[in-house]
């Protein structure tokens, strides 16, 4: 069965897997891009690349429009793409907390609510999120990031329960540390703090994160929606 799948920011990092993922299981894989080219990777893989602002209704709308008019309704979306804008409370302006939360919480928001329409249409649908581990446990320096990233917990319980009778599924996907270019930019100290504190000892590699999205988006997953599902070495258990 071959679905049309739309992942956000799938040209780097975490998306990239996850579209790759999706691509090597057989789907129509769409990603949208920002900035930059896609990987040729994509391109061989028959990925369509489309260049989306979430931060922009209007692009967001042209670009499901190229979807559905190549792909179709898009049937399995993936909101990934995400920012970090970190500093102290007492640094952060107040562009450093709204931009954070435009991208990771209303972007998100954006892309769900265009791939809703076609989604009722079909009476099904499913939704992976991208959370963090910081979402749920808190990170100085982070307010900003750990607040929107919070919030699309509550986002994706209430459409959970609002198009559940629809056969569309929400979930979230937090993860701990992957090696991306996002925690690229952390110093050796600070990999070091964190590793100490993930009981698996090391990073999660994108291709991990991915997995725990395809099977969100599987028939075996067809009775989970509202799920928060933690890929983070046990850095937040219990929460
Ligand atoms: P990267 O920084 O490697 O990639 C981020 C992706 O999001 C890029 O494709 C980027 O596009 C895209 N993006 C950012 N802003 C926008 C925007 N306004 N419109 C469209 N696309 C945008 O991040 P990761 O792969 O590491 O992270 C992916 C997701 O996973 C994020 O939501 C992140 O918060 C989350 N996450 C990451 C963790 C980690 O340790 N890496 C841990 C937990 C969660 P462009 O290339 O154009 O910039």
């Amino acid at each position: 069965m071959s679905r049309s799948v739309l992942v956000t920011g799938g040209n780097r990092g975490i998306g990239l897997a996850i579209a790759r993922a999706f691509a090597q299981a057989g789907d129509k894989v769409a990603i949208t891009y920002r900035s930059g080219e896609p990987p040729q990777e994509l391109a061989d893989l028959g990925v369509l690349a489309v260049r989306c602002d979430i931060t922009d209704s209007e692009q967001v709308e042209q670009a499901y429009k190229e979807i559905e008019a190549k792909h179709g309704n898009v049937e399995v979306l993936v909101a990934n793409a995400g920012i970090t804008k970190d500093t102290l409370l007492m640094r952060m302006s107040e562009e450093d907390f709204t931009s954070v939360v435009d991208t990771n919480l209303t972007g998100t928001f954006r892309v769900v609510k265009r791939a809703n329409r076609g989604m009722l249409r079909a009476k099904k649908g499913r939704v992976v999120l991208i959370s963090s581990v910081v979402g749920l446990l808190g990170a100085a320096g982070q307010a900003n990031y750990a607040a929107s990233k919070a919030a699309l917990v509550g986002f994706a319980r209430s459409l959970a329960r609002e198009l559940g009778s629809r056969n569309i599924t929400f979930n979230v996907v937090a993860p701990g540390f992957v090696d991306t270019d996002m925690t690229k930019v952390l110093s050796d100290e600070q990999r070091a703090d964190i590793l100490a504190q993930v009981p698996l000892a090391r990073y999660a590699q994108p291709e991990e994160i991915a997995a725990a999205v395809s099977f969100l988006a599987s028939d075996d997953a067809a009775y989970i929606t509202g799920a928060v599902i933690p890929v983070d070495g046990g850095l937040g258990m219990g929460h």
